[in-house]
């Protein structure tokens, strides 16, 4: 039977409640189990799919296809086995859609329709669906204790552990320990606060993970226990720690998952992190550093390209670099020119949506060609890299995507519904006009082609990566575009363009699919292990005395 741990949060948000599930989801797969993880929201978007990254980070996505919450990111990165999809994120507005669809086609037979028990027992079933038949499912409730959002989620995991027993069910609660520098002193208040909220709606928590910039000294644990009616043995402390995959270590040595299977009655074998300490050892190795601009929109905010963040990170660990990414709106570029991408060595486009700062993304990727700097383009990236090559070397003048000016006389990238045919005629498929779900989304296969320097890279003649995108390069332009010497060298099975890249330059790949979302800091990726070793090898030419290099050169 599957056991549930269900991961609360206090005082504030933003407490890394998702790296503490995830982290806590490291160690006991490393105890031999097998781990589902859910993200419950309490917003009342169906999905985070319309949402902009602003509002909530990063979209991340799923290998089935959803559109679903950042922190599954973070699950899919910490616990292998995990492999989060469709049912893994419920937003409180998925839950009301089922609840009223339900309603509507009279499912209810009669009945009132209520928060409690039809919105809870809505919870309740999604929760089982989504944990699958793991040893344990952990599920992270968002927002904080005492939001009136949160409340029916607070009141359905309250009656499941009612309901199978708490041998079967365990409560984690996330918490802020602050320190005030002025008094110098560390403040339990408001963890005893947040705990009492909890217990007021009936869930009296089993474990306390306190967030604190440094460890909690032992007086503080013992009045935390104390007033929170935890014993002081489930108490832990998660210090602000500088590399988050050092996080499954340090709770570990604590014994946050011993505190756990114990409840649970379970005899395991110790974990066996060394996976994990050869990555955080393989972070502390690294020698030297490459730059890395990232030219995009969204760039204020660090969680909107948290994936690719992480897959630098992990390519930078495995060849024994820090990459260091210069995050770089793309207006910017637009305003002041390439000077800001002095000194970078290598340009990364990610994806993106809407017309705001395409040119300066354009720019960016006339920069990387020219000076044979290394340039990954994704989604997005892949889609402005084909329309600075339409326009400046392949002279077709004006060429842009429909996305970004309707009207544009080149239309290299375009809906499938608007590629035109030989014969002139616009081929239009009915389209629905939700914004929700509207897009090629999830994994699919994409072959490439022998001997390119995709191919190359990955190793593999056919990948699986995932997709979130409307438009599609216009293969009526294929033939001119390849005369003119771009390379296409990835396709999917039904022909669609999936990689181009440049023959003629040291480094220069983009690819409509996002390979962000699959590497991990295990595993890694092979496109971004290549991508930073090319940012090496540029650092490197460049670090050669001038006349060293020319005479190389010659
Ligand atoms: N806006 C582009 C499209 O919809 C690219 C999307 C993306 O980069 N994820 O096709």
């Amino acid at each position: 039977m599957t056991r549930y741990i269900f991961v609360t949060g206090g005082v504030v948000s933003s407490l890394g409640k998702g790296i503490t599930a995830a982290s806590l989801g490291a160690i006991l797969e490393a105890r031999g189990l097998s781990i589902s993880m859910i993200k419950l929201d309490p917003y009342l978007n169906v999905d985070p799919g319309t949402m902009s990254p602003f509002q909530h980070g990063e979209v991340f996505v799923t290998a089935d296809g959803a559109e679903a919450d950042l922190d599954l990111g973070h699950y899919e990165r910490f616990v292998g086995s995990s492999r989060p999809g469709r049912d893994s994120n419920f937003t409180t507005g998925r839950i009301y859609n089922a609840v009223i669809g339900r309603e509507r086609r009279g499912g209810y037979l009669g009945a009132t329709v209520q928060v409690i028990p039809h919105v809870t027992d809505e919870i309740k079933r999604s929760v089982l669906l989504g944990a699958g038949d793991a040893d344990v499912c952990i599920t992270e409730v968002g927002g904080t204790v005492g939001d009136i959002e949160s409340l029916p989620f607070l009141e359905a995991i309250r009656q499941m552990g009612l309901e199978m027993g708490r041998e079967n069910v365990a409560f984690v609660h996330a918490t802020l320990v602050p320190y005030v520098a002025t008094s110098q002193e560390i403040k339990t208040k408001p963890t005893q606060h947040s705990v009492k909220e909890l217990r007021s709606i009936g869930i009296q928590p089993d474990v306390l993970v306190c967030r604190s910039e440094l460890a909690l000294p032992d007086e503080q644990r013992r009045k935390i226990a104390l007033f929170t009616n935890v014993p002081e043995s489930a108490v832990f402390s998660a210090r602000d720690m500088d590399d988050l995959y050092a996080i499954p270590i340090e709770l570990r040595s604590q014994g946050l998952d011993e505190v756990l299977t114990r409840q649970f009655g379970m005899d395991l074998p110790t974990a066996d992190l060394s996976e994990w300490e050869q990555v955080v050892e393989a972070g502390r190795n690294c020698e030297g550093q490459v730059t890395v601009a990232m030219v995009g929109k969204y760039m204020d905010l660090r969680d909107s390209y948290i994936s690719l963040n992480e897959a630098l990170g992990h390519a930078g660990r495995r060849s024994g670099v820090k990459v260091r990414v210069r995050h770089i709106e793309s207006e910017q570029v637009e305003e002041e020119g390439v000077d800001c991408l002095a000194g970078v060595h290598a340009v990364l486009v990610p994806g993106g949506f809407g017309e705001r700062g395409i040119e300066g993304m354009v720019r960016a990727v006339t920069h990387a060609r020219e000076k044979e700097i290394p340039y990954l383009g994704i989604c997005l990236g892949m889609q402005v890299a084909v329309i600075e090559f339409s326009r400046n070397v392949t002279g077709l003048k004006d060429a842009n995507s429909s996305e970004f000016e309707a009207g544009t006389p080149h239309p290299v990238v375009a809906l499938v519904t608007e590629w035109v045919d030989e014969s002139g005629q616009v081929e239009r498929r009915d389209e629905d006009s939700d914004k929700g779900g509207t897009m090629r989304l999830g994994e699919q296969a994409c072959q490439l082609a022998k001997g390119s320097l995709a191919r190359r890279e990955y190793g593999e003649p056919t990948v699986y990566e995932r997709h979130r995108h409307r438009y599609e390069f216009n293969n009526r332009y294929l033939e001119v575009l390849k005369k003119a010497g771009l390379g296409f060298s990835g396709r999917s099975v039904d022909g669609l363009v999936e990689v181009v890249e440049l023959p003629s330059h040291p480094w220069f790949l983009a690819s409509q699919f996002h390979p962000e979302f699959t590497s991990t800091p295990r595993a890694g990726h092979r496109l971004f292990d290549g991508f930073v070793a090319a940012a090496v090898s540029y650092r490197q030419r460049g670090d050669l005395p001038a006349k060293a290099a020319s005479a190389g050169g010659a």
